[in-house]
């Protein structure tokens, strides 16, 4: 029988711990903690994103700002605003949500951010210094996974890691982590795209394996080493006529046959998604408190 990692109790539980300290805060007279999201254009995905996260911020007892702007926006404009967020004294993170449209330079947007703001942890400032192992912003979603791990006493010490997809915001910076002498962390990391060969066999090979792709379904059971933990990071929206949305959220991961090979797993959704937003919470609190630079 596997363990269910369970992200939504986690978050609601990281929440928790957030409230209490956002109350300590107001109790010696310290303002809310404050996180400004942009929203580009009206992409439907981005739309729940943000509205996710903002309403996140209320449920903890953060003050928070939602800045929409239009798909025509010009970069130039764009970059005018991350300045003025960037110089912004009632504001302690802020994040832009992407994808932004095809016309603008998403990573001349993301170097425009002050590193002491980025809580979304994208900044090279932010990556580079997790490289290091120096205190600093992680990027949230990998933050997650490694909270996940970290909550579930799942063991990493020289374990086979494999994680498919190397994405900038999630497989590369994840590789990293889980590579690092940390715990949790010092795993023997196989990271993989779609060039690496022999794919299966790696997977075959893997104590954890961590799929980030975007390709919903696409871990099979039979792949998988019997008491493997298996964390999927995957959210695609397939459509579902029977649904009132109108779809359904899939994970990269073939839930019903890989299951019953894992010592644990996480569901889609419910498991890796809410632990994104807590981290994001839990960097722009620590940007309240000064804390990120570990101050
Ligand atoms: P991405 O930027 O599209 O990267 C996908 C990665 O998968 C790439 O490295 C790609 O390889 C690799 N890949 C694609 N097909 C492959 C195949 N057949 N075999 C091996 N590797 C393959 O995606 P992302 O932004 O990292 O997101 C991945 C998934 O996680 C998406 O479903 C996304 O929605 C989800 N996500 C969830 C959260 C959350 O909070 N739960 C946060 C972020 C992302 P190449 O590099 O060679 O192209």
């Amino acid at each position: 029988m596997y363990t269910l990692i369970d992200g939504k109790a986690t978050a609601a539980q990281i929440h928790a711990e957030l409230s209490m300290e956002v109350q300590n805060r107001l109790n010696q007279g310290l303002r809310r903690p404050h996180l400004a999201a942009v929203l580009v254009g009206h992409d439907g995905a981005s739309q729940t994103y943000v509205n996710n996260k903002i309403l996140a911020c209320e449920r903890v007892g953060f003050r928070s700002t939602l800045i929409k702007r239009e798909s025509t926006i010009r970069e130039a404009e764009l970059l005018e605003l991350v300045r003025s967020l960037n110089h912004d004294q009632e504001l302690d993170g802020f994040i832009v949500q992407l994808p932004l449209p095809g016309h603008i330079n998403a990573e001349r947007i993301n170097e425009a951010i002050d590193p002491a703001k980025d809580v979304d942890g994208f900044h090279a400032i932010n990556l580079g210094r997790m490289l290091l192992n120096l205190p600093g912003y992680l990027p949230a979603t990998p933050a997650g996974v490694i909270e996940l791990l970290r909550r579930y006493n799942i063991e990493t010490e020289g374990k086979n890691c494999v994680i498919l997809g190397r994405s900038h915001i999630v497989g590369s910076p994840l590789s990293v982590l889980l590579a690092r002498s940390a715990t949790p962390g010092n795993c023997t990391v196989t990271l993989c795209h779609s060039k690496t060969q022999n794919l299966m066999e790696h997977i075959q090979r893997a104590d954890i394996l961590v799929a980030a792709l975007g390709k919903p379904g696409f871990v099979r059971g039979e792949w998988i080493k019997k008491g493997a933990v298996v964390v999927d990071v995957g959210t695609t929206r397939v459509p579902d006529a029977s649904r009132a949305s109108g779809y359904k959220l899939m994970g990269d991961v073939d839930f019903e046959s890989v299951a019953p090979h894992c010592s644990a797993i996480t569901p889609v959704p419910g498991g890796v998604g809410p632990m994104t937003i807590s981290m994001l919470l839990r960097n722009t609190l620590d940007s309240a408190n000064q804390r990120h630079y570990g101050g």
